[in-house]
């Protein structure tokens, strides 16, 4: 009998950051533990790491390729070889680039996971194909775009540093971790006891431990932080020596701000005048200050808007690149992502995109899934052309239950010629396919996380035990597809190669790399004053001049979201949450931690069920403009009576295949919307207060 420990870090449960202790007998894995020497995530591992064993080994897991016999969504299937599921692959896509050419295609991705997001996109760009689908836009490219555009790089929290005040703005790091590590690093930071400002509409963990919290009205983030920015410029409590000399646009700016006075802001986002005053002077007065943000403030008209004036608080309180505030996370030296991207291959491809027609950021790598599956949709099933997409390929993503509209994305995915999904189990939207690929879990490949991110670190995921059936890595299925392209100089002899050539400025191996387990860029603070900001003006534009060159406002201002007032008929503002115990739309099939969070749950305060007659545990109908889904009720006081706050990602993976497994039951999606209005820059839907009403439904969502 051999048996071993062996270290990697967890993934796909997230973005994947905690080391993992995990034991192998006779080449299977049979024990996960969380890896306390691991210097990053230092001992801590959820539920969601220690359930990877079940993941591994679980009765739904694909095993082997399967192309479709029957009619689309019928469940039937049969098996083929690999070697016919590429030429499948290879042959359809090349078959409509050229018929129609490469605006044809599309790739569609979820979150990034590992090295493929990245290796998809070279694929597309070397095929001429501008269409790369993804979340983007209601995650990260919100903020990261609006913090270049202002200073030139992506502010992180220092939460290593001593600090004398933590803003958590639309993040609970102790529920979504949404970084891998941050959660235990934030725990880590609390203990200094530093000033806690909590902006939540929900009284969670973090805002019961807070000293203010300030409850507000869901998606109305970025009127608040308009505020913050007014009672700091009025009294004065800027870092004047900064602003004098590393900013631009202060008048322009104070003379914006002018409108949001208090009591203004507190109209809109029913927080008392005196707390947002109270709020805004703890958080500019105790220096060093830092703000984590979290994805929550993604999710709205306003989004743009909102990141930005965060940064421009980060900013003006001198707390940009100081330790304890905002900093630079400075890469580790590896292959520059834009060479690995091959962007050289497709230079006119920011023409190409339909961000163009939506008149978005320029900037962005990827297109708002909404508008591929709008474009298809529109399109017609018997109408191609050579403006319409027929071919798509999904890795993990299943945007029948993530994306906006969802009755919207399966009209697309239906007028599709030719639809491939690489998974590890059916979904929803792998049971429309024509072809389903089975992926490798990250304990069967050697893979590298957080490449391509801006946290300034990547950490390494070897493999560990040889793949379930004829599982392989999403990396290993796309650089056999790119050869089969055509594009054999430009993809490698095996998935490890690509490991090695990013790793190779660095000067270390692949297996250094998992020895080490982590590499981390130099930290440093104030670079700045060395070589000044990122951007056109060399200091932090507080008046964008590149968004007033793309046709955008210079200065922040709230009000793309002024459709979204109840009424009579949609008294209530809905919004939701991704239940920690699952990531995104994935993992309800695996029982240790389906039976923590068994049902979809809609929360309510008890006073507004009263009023009501409804009852907590009963199946209630949630209905918007939009659509329509069932929840079972919760009761808390935690959230204000005109706020309800659903689930997010919901299908039953113990339904029927035929019938998509129940997509449409549960879903979120089927109340939000992909038509306008969106962020003007960064197309963001709106994902949360939603006007809705809640009333009796009758059945319990369940397969
Ligand atoms: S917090 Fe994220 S990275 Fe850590 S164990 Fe949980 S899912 Fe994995």
């Amino acid at each position: 009998m051999s048996e071993q420990w062996l270290r990697t870090h967890c993934a796909r449960f997230d973005h994947g950051g905690c080391g993992l202790k995990v034991l192998v007998r006779n080449g299977k894995p049979v024990k996960v533990l969380p890896d306390t020497e691991d210097p990053f995530s230092r001992g801590h591992c959820c539920a969601k790491g220690l359930a990877s064993l079940e993941r591994i080994d679980h009765p739904r897991r694909l095993t082997h390729p399967l192309k479709r016999k029957g009619r689309r969504g019928e469940g039937e299937w049969v098996k083929i070889s690999w070697d016919e599921a590429l030429d499948t692959l290879a042959n359809r896509f090349l078959e409509l680039k050229n018929r129609w050419g490469p605006e044809s295609l599309a790739f569609l991705q979820g979150a990034p996971k590992g090295v493929e997001f990245f290796m998809a996109m070279r694929l597309a760009n070397l095929l001429g194909c501008p269409h790369v689908g993804s979340s983007q836009h209601v995650c990260h490219m919100p903020r990261e775009q609006m913090a270049m555009v202002t200073c030139g790089f992506f502010p992180v929290a220092d939460l290593d540093s001593p600090t004398r005040c933590v803003v958590l703005w639309g993040s609970n790091p102790f529920r979504t971790n949404e970084e891998g590590v941050l959660g235990i690093h934030l725990r880590d930071c609390l203990k200094q006891n530093p000033v806690l400002i909590v902006i939540d509409p929900v009284e969670n963990e973090p805002a019961r431990r807070a000293h203010l919290h300030l409850r507000i009205r869901p998606g109305s983030d970025g009127l608040l932080a308009l505020g913050f920015l007014h009672v700091i410029l009025e009294e004065n409590l800027h870092d004047d020596d900064f602003v004098q000399n590393w900013t631009t646009g202060f008048h322009e700016l104070k003379a914006a701000l002018a409108p949001y006075t208090p009591e203004t802001v507190a109209r809109g986002t029913w927080v008392e005048p005196r707390k947002i005053v109270e709020a805004a002077r703890l958080y500019a007065t105790s220096r060093p200050a830092l703000i984590q943000w979290g994805n929550a403030i993604e999710h709205t008209v306003n989004s743009a808007q909102c990141c930005r004036s965060l940064v421009l608080l980060m900013a003006l309180t001198g707390n940009l690149e100081v330790p304890g505030g905002n900093v630079r996370a400075s890469a580790p030296r590896l292959k520059r992502l834009a060479e690995f991207l091959r962007l050289d291959h497709f230079p006119d491809r920011s023409r190409k995109l339909l961000n163009r027609e939506h008149h978005l950021i320029p900037r962005l790598l990827t297109t708002p899934n909404w508008a591929i599956f709008q474009s298809i949709a529109e399109q017609g099933a018997s109408t191609h052309s050579s403006a319409a997409i027929g071919g798509m390929y999904v890795q993990g993503a299943n945007p029948m239950v993530s994306g906006p509209q969802a009755h919207l994305v399966k009209k697309g995915l239906m007028n599709l010629e030719f639809l491939a999904v690489a998974d590890q189990v059916m979904t929803p939207t792998a049971a429309l396919a024509d072809l389903v690929l089975p992926v490798a879990t990250n304990f069967e490949f050697n893979d590298m996380g957080h490449y391509g991110l801006p946290h300034g670190y990547v950490v390494a995921r070897p493999k560990l035990v040889e793949p379930r059936g004829e599982c392989r890595s999403d990396m290993d299925i796309l650089n056999e597809w790119g050869k089969r392209m055509g594009f054999r100089d430009h993809f490698w002899n095996r998935p490890d190669d690509i490991l090695e050539e990013i790793l190779a400025p660095s000067g270390i191996t692949y297996q250094e790399f998992a020895q080490r387990g982590v590499l981390r860029g130099p930290g440093k603070y104030f670079t700045y004053r060395e070589k000044g900001f990122s951007t056109p003006s060399g200091k932090v534009e507080l008046a964008s001049s590149l968004l007033r060159k793309w046709g955008y406002a210079s200065v922040p201002f709230y009000g793309n979201g002024d459709d979204f007032e109840v009424d009579e008929a949609f008294p209530l503002l809905l919004t939701s949450a991704k239940p920690k115990h699952f990531f995104h739309s994935a993992y309800r099939h695996l029982t240790g931690l389906r039976k923590r969070h068994p049902h979809p749950c809609v929360s309510m305060h008890p006073a507004r069920a009263q009023e009501l007659g409804l009852q907590a545990g009963e199946a209630v109908r949630v209905v918007s403009a939009a659509g329509e889904m069932v929840q079972r009720l919760s009761l808390t006081e935690t959230i204000d009576p005109r706020v309800v706050v659903a689930d997010y990602g919901w299908w039953f993976p113990e339904g029927l295949e035929k019938d998509l497994f129940h997509w449409d039951r549960a879903n979120i999606n089927c109340l939000t919307s992909a038509e306008r209005p969106f962020d003007p820059i960064m197309g963001t839907n709106q994902l949360r207060a939603i006007p809705c009403r809640v009333e009796k439904a009758g059945n319990a969502p369940s397969g």
